[in-house]
């Protein structure tokens, strides 16, 4: 077995992984990468970006069926190409995915399944043995098993296989309201599907405040996608060719028999084989491995970052871990990572979602003293030119200082529009210096000015009109 020794291995070429490699090598540390492939990361391969691709499509399609509603008249039948769009999908993946080994392989790489043999060793395969003075894990997460009774035997797809789909089945049952099972339930259901959404809480997006939640599940069902909510899946068969869910809802037994099922209920952590016990690395198997504010896990020479610590499964943050894990570890610092607007976040349904911040229900929670201030996209001028109405926009401040604690949006191009609160928010700012901030005129984003605006009043903050700057509250016609 031949042995190599580096400053920093890190297990898992992800984004987080690859994050940290980057950082730690600019530093001038030896670096080496670990992964069992395929190559590329989650997002790239199986998540962000073939789910964007797709919804590219499927939106495009609804677009088109909705054209009429802005006089533009399109003869001849409106029809989706799956063959295609998957096409361009794999086109897509495989670019991006040869663009990020290119800059795996700028490093040592080695092949294979990673296994701690102690706090300072780990095996690769069977002939090799890295040493270091730090680690850090990235090893990502995969889709949840399925624990439904019947599932396994009777087959369904998870988000890989949507992704995988080459052709849309007639009828789907997605089990979830998570932002996984609705982007992707919303596009089966735009290419054709007949999609019942199964979910055990109220709304979709349990997480959610309930006005962003319940807006959702009413657009869907607008669109008709059929969401039964407070419904417990007690089993699943075959029935010849279709497969069949048994569910309660208020006690009563219920069946959906559907062509396909899709399992949407959540990912684990890549735990498995990586000898974390032998390493004395803390680690739960379903929540993930236990890292403190450092993003250090109990052995303080090896740090984890990314989908397996479980707590903000986004790309970003995974990066945003993996760049300061990796400042840490070479540097011995003690940075500490602070995820209160870092764990800003979008959902890409149609409508979109976004949020920064805190929620609504997490400042009423925390006992925080705030203010809410809304408006809705039916009410603004621009998003009425666009016939984009559905949705509103909010926005919490800290009482007496307006200091600006989170905002949501469900509505167009919110993945966008939330930027200009995430700048603000960095920057600590409150509501009145928002409404400082001048906004052209007609868009979408000068919506903010309105709640930023309530918030002021409320905080006893606004000061008369004339001494702002009047473009930031003219967001109606003219
Ligand atoms: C359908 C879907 C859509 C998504 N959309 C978005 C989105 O729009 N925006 C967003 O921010 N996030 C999105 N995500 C989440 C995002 O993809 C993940 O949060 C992110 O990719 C996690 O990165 P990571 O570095 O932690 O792990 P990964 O990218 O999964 O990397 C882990 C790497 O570790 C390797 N590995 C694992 N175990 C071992 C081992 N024992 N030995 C060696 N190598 C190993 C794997 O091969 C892999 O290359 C989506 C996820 C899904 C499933």
């Amino acid at each position: 077995m031949q042995t190599l020794e580096y400053d920093l291995v890190v297990v898992g070429a992800g984004s987080g992984g690859y994050a940290a490699a980057r950082t730690a090598r600019d530093l001038g540390a030896s670096v080496a990468l670990v992964d069992h492939g395929p190559l590329g990361g989650l997002c790239i391969l199986r998540g962000c970006m073939p789910s964007k691709a797709f919804l590219a499509s499927s939106d495009a399609l609804h677009a088109a069926r909705e054209a009429h509603a802005l006089g533009v008249r399109i003869d001849g039948a409106i029809g989706a190409d799956m063959p295609f769009i998957a096409a361009r999908k794999r086109a897509l993946v495989k670019e991006f995915a040869d663009y990020r080994i290119e800059g795996i392989e700028t490093f040592p790489l080695h092949q294979g399944h990673a296994t701690f043999i102690s706090d300072r060793t780990l095996v690769v395969g069977e002939h090799t043995q890295l040493k270091a003075r730090s680690f850090i894990i990235a090893t990502g997460s995969s889709v949840a098993p399925a624990q439904i009774p019947g599932l396994q035997e009777t087959g369904y797809i998870d988000s890989d296989g949507v992704l995988e789909l080459e052709s849309i089945p007639s009828s789907v049952a997605v089990l979830g309201g998570g932002y996984s099972a609705c982007e992707l339930g919303q596009f089966l259901a735009r290419m054709g599907a007949k999609t019942t959404m199964l979910i055990r809480s109220g709304h979709l997006l349990t997480y959610a405040d309930d006005d962003v939640g319940d807006a959702l599940t009413t657009y869907f069902r607008e669109d008709g996608i059929h969401v039964i909510e407070r419904t417990q899946v007690t089993r699943v068969e075959r029935r010849g060719p279709r497969k069949v869910v048994h569910y309660l809802l208020h006690g009563e037994k219920h069946e959906l028999v559907v062509e396909e099922i899709f399992f949407a209920q959540g990912r684990v952590p890549n735990v498995e084989g990586l000898g974390l016990a032998t390493a004395g690395v803390a680690f739960d198997q379903s929540r993930g491995i236990v890292i403190d504010a450092t993003l250090r896990t109990s052995r303080p020479n090896i740090f984890a970052v990314g989908d397996v610590t479980g707590d903000y499964p986004l790309v970003h943050v995974a990066i945003y871990q993996g760049e300061m894990a990796a400042r840490n570890a070479i540097k011995g610092e003690n940075e500490e990572a602070d995820y209160s607007i870092v764990s800003a976040h979008t959902i890409f349904t149609d409508p979109q979602i976004a949020h920064v911040g805190m929620t609504e229900k997490e400042l009423t929670a925390a006992g925080i003293e705030h203010c809410v201030g809304r408006y809705s996209f039916a009410e603004h001028g621009k998003a009425m030119c666009l016939n984009t109405t559905r949705g509103f926009v909010k926005m919490m401040s800290r009482l007496v200082t307006g200091e600006i604690l989170g905002a949501s949006i469900i509505g167009p191009q919110a993945s966008e529009l939330i930027h200009e609160v995430i700048v603000a928010m960095t920057y600590h700012a409150t509501v009145e210096q928002f409404m400082r901030i001048p906004h052209l005129h007609p868009t979408l984003a000068e919506i903010w000015t309105y709640p930023a605006e309530e918030c002021a009043m409320q905080c006893g903050l606004r000061e008369p009109v004339d001494q702002m700057i009047e473009l930031a509250t003219s967001a109606g016609p003219g």
